[in-house]
Formats: structure tokens, C-alpha cells, sequence
């Protein structure tokens, strides 16, 4: 699998799968989330009322696909990062929105997938250990997944390019 990085808005990528920063109401938010309703249109958002309807909050470190409306991407797979502590280690949260995600994207046949930086906005997780966690978990879960090729990291701002450029 290979992995690239870009910098830029991940509600223009050109790939299979788009993954969203949500939150675990699934109700929409800021940041990542709320570009991807606002750019999508309201379908995705009727998606996710009807799955939140059906089973509940999405817990921190677990995935749902809808599909993506009006974005170039055939599918959003949501996830829910985890907000950043300082007492507890929640890194295998922030890791399981990655594995999970591809996990999901291969079994819906993406084979391109564009990932955000999960946590590393309003979730508050330091930019430089975020992009450790999700390029370790990416390279961990690419080698178990068969038909994704190609993982996006798109990067909204030039120091969460870098940071991952560094991680990478
Ligand atoms: P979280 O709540 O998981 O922290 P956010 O959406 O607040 O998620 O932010 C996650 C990261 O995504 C931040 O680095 C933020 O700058 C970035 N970001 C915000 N909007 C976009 C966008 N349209 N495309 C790509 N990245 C974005």
C-alpha cells in the first residue's frame, strides 16, 4: 500500500473513500466534519441520523461508512477520534480510527483512501504524536488489507504537513 501526503482540502480528493474527524453523535460538527456535510450536501447527514437512529453513538475508535453525496469520494467512512489526555494514554483509540477505517475501506472495495489528521484539531492532540500514531497504524494495517492501494494523508495546514512529512 502505498502512502502519500498532501496538503490540502480532503473534501476535494479524487479517491474511493474519504474518512471524517466526527464526532460520536454523528450529527455533524466543525472542522473536518462540518466541510464534509457543508460540501456533501445533506444526504450523508440523513445517512448518519438514520444509523444513529438504528444503533446509538458511535464510540471513540469505531467506524461507519455512508456514502458521500455530492464529493468526488463514493464513500465517507466516519470515525470518532478520541479527545486528547494527559493522564491517560488513549493511543490505541486514536490508532483503531485508522485500522478500523481500513479495515472498512477494504471491504467496501475502496482502493483509494484519503485520511485527515484525526484528533489533531479541535480533539486537541498534539500535531507531531498524531501524525506518529497514524502513520505507524497505517503502515501496520496496510500490510493486512488487499484491495486499498493507496492511503492519502491530506493536511489541512503546513505544520500538520510537516509533522506528518517528519513521521513518514
Ligand atoms: P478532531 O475533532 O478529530 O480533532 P478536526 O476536524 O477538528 O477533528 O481537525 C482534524 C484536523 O483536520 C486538523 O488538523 C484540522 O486543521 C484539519 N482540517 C480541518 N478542515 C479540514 C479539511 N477540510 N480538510 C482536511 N483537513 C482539515
Amino acid at each position: 500500500m502505498d502512502i502519500e501526503l498532501v496538503r490540502g482540502d480532503i473534501t476535494e480528493q479524487n479517491v474511493d473513500a474519504v474518512v471524517n474527524a466526527a464526532n460520536s453523535s454523528l450529527l455533524g460538527g466543525g472542522g473536518v466534519d462540518g466541510a464534509i456535510h457543508r460540501r456533501g450536501g445533506p444526504s450523508i447527514l440523513e445517512e448518519c441520523r438514520r444509523i444513529r437512529e438504528r444503533s446509538g453513538p458511535l464510540p471513540t475508535g469505531r467506524v461507519v461508512s455512508t456514502t458521500a453525496g455530492d464529493l468526488p469520494a463514493r464513500w465517507v467512512i466516519h470515525t470518532v477520534g478520541p479527545v486528547h489526555s494527559t493522564t491517560e494514554d488513549r493511543t490505541h483509540l486514536l490508532t483503531s480510527c485508522y485500522v478500523e477505517s481500513l479495515r472498512l475501506a477494504d471491504e467496501l472495495g475502496a482502493r483509494t483512501v484519503a485520511f485527515p489528521a484525526v484528533s489533531a484539531g479541535v480533539y486537541g492532540w498534539p500535531l507531531d504524536d498524531a501524525a506518529r500514531v497514524a502513520v505507524a497504524a497505517v503502515r501496520e494495517a496496510g500490510t493486512a488489507t488487499s484491495d486499498v492501494t493507496t492511503c492519502r494523508f491530506v493536511l489541512f495546514d503546513e505544520p500538520a504537513y510537516v509533522a506528518f512529512d517528519r513521521a513518514l
